[in-house]
């Protein structure tokens, strides 16, 4: 089969956070597929290149369109935003492969990763990732929300700092809420937590509190939610946003 198809990170937001091998991708690509709104951060109008825009529930869908494409011998880039291993289209790529047509395993298929959001959530604030982290999506699309619960529980007991993507959307308003409050029941109402908002774009926003005061409804689909490990600490600044980081070094901590 000569066709190919690489999945393609584009970073969290400016396009300063794309790297220069996901760019050459798309550069070389005869075929762009992705969730409309991915596809028109790519600014970049290639002659001849051809766009597949869809809605951001047709995973599945899409990766089988992006498959076929890369059959018929097309370069086609799957656009994912930020990384596309993290909760998006590399997994529904290789689930497709899984599944499907048989002659799909001979394809030459790729992965170029990119800055996911908690990295460069992360980054704005100072270090809350320095010691141990994971990551949890609080959409309960793909899996239960008694899954989601006992993960969070388990993070929760483990002293993870953890990191929630897909916080809130206007379909899920409530979960947000409902993860607090087994988050509080757990850990220190003064743990520390983030509200993390278009990360890499011109309208970023960061919001410093704690879990005792934590507004749920502060989040939105753009939102990433960081909730600090017992040790993650401020360091207060003037007039500033004070610097948030998580010792590496493991403290004594009182919980
Ligand atoms: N593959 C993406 C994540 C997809 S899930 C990545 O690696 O970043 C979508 C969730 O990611 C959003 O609901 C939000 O929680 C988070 N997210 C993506 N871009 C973001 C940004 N610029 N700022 C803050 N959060 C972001």
């Amino acid at each position: 089969m000569s066709g190919s198809l690489v999945v393609v990170g584009l970073g969290p937001g400016s396009s300063d956070l794309l790297t220069p091998a996901a760019a050459k991708v798309l550069h070389a690509a005869t075929d762009l597929v992705g969730y409309g709104p991915y596809l028109d951060r790519i600014e970049e109008i290639i002659p001849g290149q051809r766009r597949h825009a869809s809605g951001n529930r047709v995973e599945i869908d899409r990766a089988r369109q992006a498959l076929t494409l890369a059959a018929e011998g097309g370069k086609v880039a799957v656009v994912s935003g930020g990384d596309p291993g993290v909760f998006a289209m590399a997994a529904a790529i290789f689930e497709a492969v899984e599944d499907g047509n048989p002659e799909w395993r001979e394809l030459d298929i790729r992965v170029e990763p990119g800055i996911t959001a908690m990295l460069a959530a992360a980054a704005e604030v100072g270090a809350p990732l320095g010691a141990d982290f994971c990551a949890v999506s609080l959409s309960d699309n793909l899996k239960s929300w008694e899954t989601i619960e006992r993960r969070l529980r388990a993070a929760a007991e483990g002293d993870f700092v953890i990191s929630l993507y897909n916080p809130a959307s206007k379909a899920r308003p409530h979960q947000l809420g409902q993860a607090f409050d087994l988050l509080k029941a757990i850990k220190s109402p003064l743990t520390i937590v983030l509200f993390v908002r278009k990360v890499a774009t011109s309208e970023a926003s960061v919001i410093v509190t704690t879990l005792a005061e934590a507004d749920p409804a502060l989040a939105d689909m753009r939102t990433l939610v960081i909730i600090g490990a017992a040790a993650t600490r401020l360091i207060p600044r003037k007039g500033l946003r004070p610097w948030i980081y998580t010792p590496r070094v493991e403290q004594e901590v009182a919980r």
